[in-house]
């Protein structure tokens, strides 16, 4: 394995680090406080070429490596962790199984717009009853001549506030359970299709979660995907895909918090030293840099398999899983450092804090993770 970052890959990262710096981090705060979706950062992505990084370029996309979109996550997480997830979605759960499953025909209208950022994709899988275990799920699609009708709801969807399309899974077969699953294209513009609750969540609070609800939801039957009956495999391979995005993005909050956290211990002085000066801290920083560097190369590895065209399901899951503990160990290890400053709003650490939490949850929950990685383990 290869994973030293060419020098376009460095190139990247510079540009990226600086542009998060530039546009994406004053706001950040502020966005975090307002809960606002922020239309604006996911413009000026689009304007890096961040929406449809690894699209091919005769699709809109900007025809790229998974190692530079892994660069593009950790940054813009770094600085701001509800931006990481909203251009990770459009990427990852969205562009990417529609330009893999989806009709040549739809492509045009459903893909490129939202390659190139005009538009805004989200990924509804989750319902009430079907979290861990999808296969659970009520939403049901009836084919109906030349369209599907769909009826259910589907909750906690990232991106669903400013969304223009959907990416969603029904039922078309209620007698096999996984088997019975297809994945279609839904468009807000389609009759029948509304947006419900939205949630206010511990972090990421600016990243539009939302309830889908579709009421015969009629739609044209090319925005099927795959075929019918491949939905959850369509699921479980966009997931794939999406959880390296995750781990980058738990690497991006993990390294903001050693890094405020280093430069707040040489500024903050107690006993007549500063704080940096004691071996505690010292220690929680090294602890620190080793477990970000461990989680970003597990990240990179996930990513360069994916690269090379080669299974990278254990890769994807165990990047993932120890990125975001790590994530949730820095950020805890920051708050100490900072002491009380740490847990007020005035720093950023407390928003990493409540940021980190959901890596361990959404696309697949940790034990979700030790469970893909087991299986691994112990088939013949
Ligand atoms: C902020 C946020 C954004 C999200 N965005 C999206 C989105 O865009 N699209 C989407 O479809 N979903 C989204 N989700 C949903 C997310 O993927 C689910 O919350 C997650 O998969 C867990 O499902 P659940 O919440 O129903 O928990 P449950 O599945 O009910 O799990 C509860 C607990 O039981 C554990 N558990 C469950 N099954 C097992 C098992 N077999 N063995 C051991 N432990 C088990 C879990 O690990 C967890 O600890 C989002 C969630 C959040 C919080």
């Amino acid at each position: 394995m290869d994973i030293v970052l060419s020098k376009e890959n460095e190139l990247i990262r510079q540009s990226l680090r600086e542009f998060a710096a530039r546009e994406i981090a004053p706001k950040a705060a502020e966005y975090d406080r307002s809960r606002e979706f922020p239309f604006e950062n996911f413009r000026k992505c689009a304007e890096m070429n961040l929406t449809g990084m690894m699209v091919s370029e005769s699709q809109g996309g900007a025809g790229m490596d998974t190692i530079s979109y892994v660069l593009a996550i950790e940054e813009l997480s770094r600085v701001c962790a509800s931006t990481g997830v909203i251009i990770s979605v459009n990427n990852s759960l969205y562009c990417h199984p529609v330009e893999k499953f989806a009709r040549e025909e739809i492509k045009k209208n459903l893909l490129a717009p939202f390659a190139r950022g005009e538009k805004i994709g989200c990924f509804g899988l989750s319902e009430p009853d079907a979290g861990s275990d999808p296969s659970n799920m009520r939403t049901t699609a009836v084919r109906d001549g030349d369209h599907y009708l769909l009826n259910g709801s589907k909750i906690f969807v990232t991106n669903g506030l400013g969304a223009d399309a959907a990416v969603v899974f029904a039922v078309t077969d209620a007698t096999s359970r996984h088997k019975g699953i297809s994945a279609f294209v839904v468009e807000k513009g389609n009759s029948g299709f509304r947006i419900g609750k939205q949630e206010r969540k511990l972090g990421i609070t600016c990243s539009g979660s939302v309830e889908i609800i579709m009421e015969d939801c009629k739609i044209p039957a090319t925005q099927l995907l795959g075929k019918e009956g491949e939905g959850f495999k369509i699921a479980m391979n966009t997931l794939d895909g999406g959880r390296i995005g995750i781990a980058a993005q738990a690497v991006g909050i993990a390294r903001g918090a050693l890094e405020e956290s280093t430069r707040y211990s040489q500024e903050r002085k107690q006993f007549g030293k500063k704080i940096s000066d004691f071996q505690a801290i010292q220690f929680m920083l090294a602890d620190m840099a080793t477990e970000v560097d461990a989680a970003r190369l597990l990240t990179y590895r996930a990513a360069w398999k994916k690269d090379q065209g080669e299974r990278y399901s254990l890769e994807a899951a165990m990047a993932k899983l120890f990125a975001s503990e790590v994530a949730m160990r820095a950020t805890t290890k920051g708050i100490q450092i900072f002491g009380g400053y740490g847990y007020m709003n005035d720093y950023p650490m407390e928003r990493f804090f409540r940021d980190a939490k959901v890596t361990e949850i959404y696309e697949g929950t940790s034990e979700i993770q030790r469970i893909v990685i087991a299986s691994h383990l112990l088939k013949d």
